[in-house]
């Protein structure tokens, strides 16, 4: 319950209009999740301004609105009106916590707050009234949003403290005071904004500095940095620890015997000369006993005896996602670790998979990115991935910076088929269903911008778990967590691409091999992300336009067959076989230097022929064919694996004559071929058109290109109507301002305004492929609606015109390519503009433009 009256007087606020409610439920910090009676706090943080959905927060039932800017003609709701909101609430927490006058027992460190803060309140309940803070509001501004329940009757509150800011510990204590402070331990984490360990360190050991002298630190003996910390202290301390492996012994309270299992864990513990064996608490890992240790210790300092904490602790229950145990598909059993990660939680994680006793089945590690670790990420990433090598029979990778661990991990010689480095949830799921049968252990961990709940989520036996999962709440799945570096950004929705190629697949049927063509970035889509879900749903070989395209791909990893459908010179030649890519080739003097090349390096170049049948580009003619062959094919270190040819007018059904006719001279070509013995593994011809509308052109293997991104090879050849769009292209209002008439507009001053009008600038120009002349974009969309680009575009900034759209602020969101509300740009509507082709649009869009899925 938050009284007004609290409020008022903790922050010195201002009241507009009438009282209307002077009590309220809980604070509202989200208005999708508005219940009738709560205070809605409306924020300015770095991802939105809480103040754009003060309307939908009233209408939704707030009771009362706390917030910084008067809303106009707001009635109905109490409305207090504060100079910085999150100041506001932390004054009120600071209020409460003196008037109630708890316990405050602190819980800080880096990882295991939660799960610490949940066993204290347990060991701690059959005594006193406990209070703890809904998991996880533990920062400046979340933790005051969790004391809304706080009581008079409460005798402690058991608070988690969390920093990921300088300063912001130092908040936390001054709002709490607290008695009590327990430290878990001290890892990389959010390295980005506090730099080094070590002031990560300085940040969070300020909570045992402020202990009173009759307080008490209860400090992790077994984290150097935690332990260390009992030199700085007023206070009472107390350390508890594990034994690993004969170390640890120097813990106040020690576990030890410990037995790692899925049922569980068993330990006996030495506090002082007293032994107590035979111990269980139900949750997996030590991660969980430290928070049990921890739980205990503060128990003591309450006068608990350990007998009785010891026995609370049988009934503790795993907060989601942290090593939670979950039945899995196929009588597999996973282990849910998908709250969060740093590299110490994942290296813990895999610990407990290493160490556990498995019978008849096998180990499987799934992780996703670890965010926030700056400089550490890469060699993080590397170690876990090394250690995943050690421990687990499968690893999955999923995203581009868990690419990192997947390429460790075969650094060190795991092989490909046991080290999957994908980047979409249902491409992980995949892998793991593939491989995964009853027994096997299945361990999915990462941060929480990667989701890797919603991995878990296909993984569980009984599809009613996922309650158990973290992130569930409906406005989990409608925000994108995922922040682009650059206001100007594109989303991938690699599902549709894995639908797209299957789709394909299934219509090219089970003889015909799919080659994806990747070329230029994968049209613009992002040439990794894309060949790597292509390759996972169908694909089988990869096709480029050139020897770097190639190379990216084997850097990242991808390791399926690479074909080079361009001009690859012969000082390209010893790259191209050492990274195992194929070439096209049609000139026999280059294959002469290949084949030498090959023999030099005692390897095989697998090469594709390319036959001009009617294009008029790259390729030998039908009569130029046979007599190559017949060379190329004497050549020692030559592998003549394919034979190809390429449609100049397939997107044309009015032209099917033409592409009969190249497919009649190719059948030749390959007749005469066959006459002499020359036959090929791999023939191919048709591209997205002809997949879509020739079947009488698929010989054994298609390139697919354009279809792929759910995008028609032209308006006479479309896709299928199911096929969907991987692409949309956003941008993000940088300002917004009324100009007076007669005011001009951008470079040129092509552009004036006649009346007053009301402009927006987005921070996008044709260095980003969003084209200048000779025609621009058109169009753009801004709240479900089409605003018009005034004045020139420049290289990184446009004007657009939003007098008729209301109240279209700073970091809206702009759709360039793509649907917003009901309205659509499409890419062929801007390609018509610009008397262009979809396909040059998209393949335009330059890499500083990032891409996200
Ligand atoms: C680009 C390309 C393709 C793919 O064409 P789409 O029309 O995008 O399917 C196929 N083959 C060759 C040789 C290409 O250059």
């Amino acid at each position: 319950m938050i009284h007004l009256e609290d409020l008022r007087v903790a922050t010195n606020g201002d009241l507009l209009g009438e009282v209307v409610a002077d009590t309220f439920d809980d604070f509202c910090y989200d208005s999708r999740l508005v219940q009738p009676g709560q205070l809605f706090v409306a924020v300015k943080t770095g991802t939105g301004d809480g103040h754009q959905y003060i309307r939908e927060a009233i209408s939704g039932g707030a009771g009362g609105i706390l917030c910084q800017e008067p809303p106009t003609d707001i009635r109905g709701v109490t409305t207090l009106i504060v100079e910085d909101t999150v100041m506001a609430l932390g004054k009120w927490a600071a209020h409460i916590l003196k008037r109630y006058n708890p316990i405050v027992i602190g819980v800080a460190g880096s990882v295991g707050k939660s799960s610490t803060k949940e066993a204290l309140a347990t060991v701690l309940d059959m005594r006193y009234k406990v209070y703890k803070s809904p998991a996880s509001f533990n920062g400046r501004y979340g933790l005051p949003l969790g004391l809304s329940q706080l009581q008079p009757e409460h005798d402690i509150a058991v608070l988690e403290l969390a920093c990921d800011h300088f300063g912001e510990m130092a908040e936390l204590l001054a709002i709490t005071s607290p008695k009590v402070g327990v430290v878990t331990n001290i890892t990389p984490t959010h390295i980005e904004s506090l730099g080094t360990v070590e002031n990560l360190l300085r940040e969070k050991q300020q909570i045992v500095e402020a202990l009173p002298e009759d307080g008490i630190a209860i400090l992790n003996f077994d984290d150097d940095r935690v332990r260390q910390m009992r030199h700085r202290i007023r206070a009472g301390v107390f350390t508890y620890g594990q034994d690993i492996g004969g170390h640890g012994f120097g813990a106040d309270l020690l576990a030890y015997n410990i037995q790692l299992s899925l049922e569980g864990t068993h330990f006996d513990l030495r506090h002082e000369d007293r032994r107590f064996a035979d111990n269980y608490i139900p949750l997996l890992g030590r991660p969980h006993l430290y928070a049990a240790l921890a739980a205990l210790t503060v128990g003591l300092f309450f006068d608990i005896p350990l007998k009785e904490g010891l026995d609370r602790l049988t009934n503790l229950q795993s907060l989601p996602g942290r090593l939670t145990l979950l039945d899995g598909i196929n009588g597999t059993k996973t282990i849910d670790d998908s709250f969060g990660a740093t590299p110490a939680s994942a290296l813990a994680a895999l610990d407990f998979l290493g160490e556990l006793d498995i019978k008849n089945g096998r180990r499987i590690f799934v992780m996703g990115d670890m965010t926030e670790l700056g400089v550490l990420s890469e060699e993080a990433h590397q170690q876990i991935g090394e250690r995943a090598a050690e421990v687990s029979d499968l690893l999955v990778t999923r995203g581009e910076l868990a690419a990192s661990a997947g390429r460790a991990a075969r650094r060190v010689g795991f092989s490909t088929k046991r080290s999957h480095i994908v980047y979409s949830h249902s491409d992980a799921v995949e892998c793991v269903h593939t491989f995964a049968r009853s027994g096997d252990v299945i361990l999915v961990t990462g941060s929480p911008l990667g989701r890797m709940e919603l991995v878990v989520k296909q993984l569980l036996a009984h599809p009613e778990d996922a309650s158990r999962l973290p992130r569930q709440a409906v406005s989990f799945d409608q925000v994108r967590l995922e922040r682009p570096p650059r206001p100007t950004w594109i989303e991938l929705d690699l599902e549709a691409t894995a639908y797209n190629v299957r789709r394909i697949k299934a219509l090219v049927g089970p003889g015909v091999t799919v080659m994806a063509v990747v070329k230029a970035n994968a049209y613009g889509h992002g040439a990794i992300q894309i060949s790597t879900t292509a390759t996972n749903n169908g694909a089988e070989w990869l096709g480029v336009a050139s020897l770097n395209e190639a190379l990216e791909l084997r850097e990242a990893g991808i390791d399926v067959p690479i074909l080079i459908l361009g001009y690859t010179p012969s000082w390209g030649a010893r790259q191209a076989l050492i990274n195992d890519i194929a070439v096209t080739l049609y000139d026999l003097d280059v294959a002469r230097m290949f084949a030498r090349a090959a023999r030099e390096l005692r390897r095989l170049a697998v090469v594709h022929i390319k036959v001009d049948s009617g294009m008029g580009r790259l390729g030998l003619l039908p009569h130029q064919a046979l007599s190559f062959v017949r060379e190329a094919a004497m050549m020692d270190g030559l592998s003549l694996d394919g034979i190809f040819t390429h449609f100049s007018v397939a997107d044309d059904p009015n032209q099917d004559a033409w592409t009969d006719k190249q497919l009649e001279r190719f059948k030749c070509t390959l007749d005469a071929l066959g006459e002499e013995g020359f036959h090929f593994r791999h023939i191919h011809a048709a591209n997205s058109a002809a997949i879509l509308t020739r079947p009488d052109s698929y010989f054994n293997m298609v390139r697919l290109g354009i279809a792929m991104h759910g995008l028609h090879p032209s308006a006479d050849v479309p896709c299928p109507p199911d096929f969907r769009r991987t692409l949309t292209w956003k941008t993000a209002v940088a300002q917004v301002k009324t100009l007076p008439p007669g005011s001009f507009v951008s470079y040129g001053n092509t552009y004036q305004t006649e009346s007053e009008e009301r402009v927006a600038v987005i921070p996008v120009g044709y260095a980003d492929g969003f084209r200048r002349s000779p025609e621009h974009w058109g169009d753009v969309l801004v709240h479900g609606k089409r605003a018009s680009i005034i004045g020139s575009v420049t290289m990184d900034q446009t004007i657009i015109q939003v007098s008729d759209i209301p109240d279209v602020t700073v970091a809206d969101e702009v759709v360039l390519l793509g649907r917003q509300n009901n309205e659509e740009i499409t890419v062929e509507e801007i390609a018509h503009r610009f008397g262009a082709i979809n396909y040059e649009v998209v393949s335009a869009i330059p890499r500083r433009v990032p891409r996200i899925m």
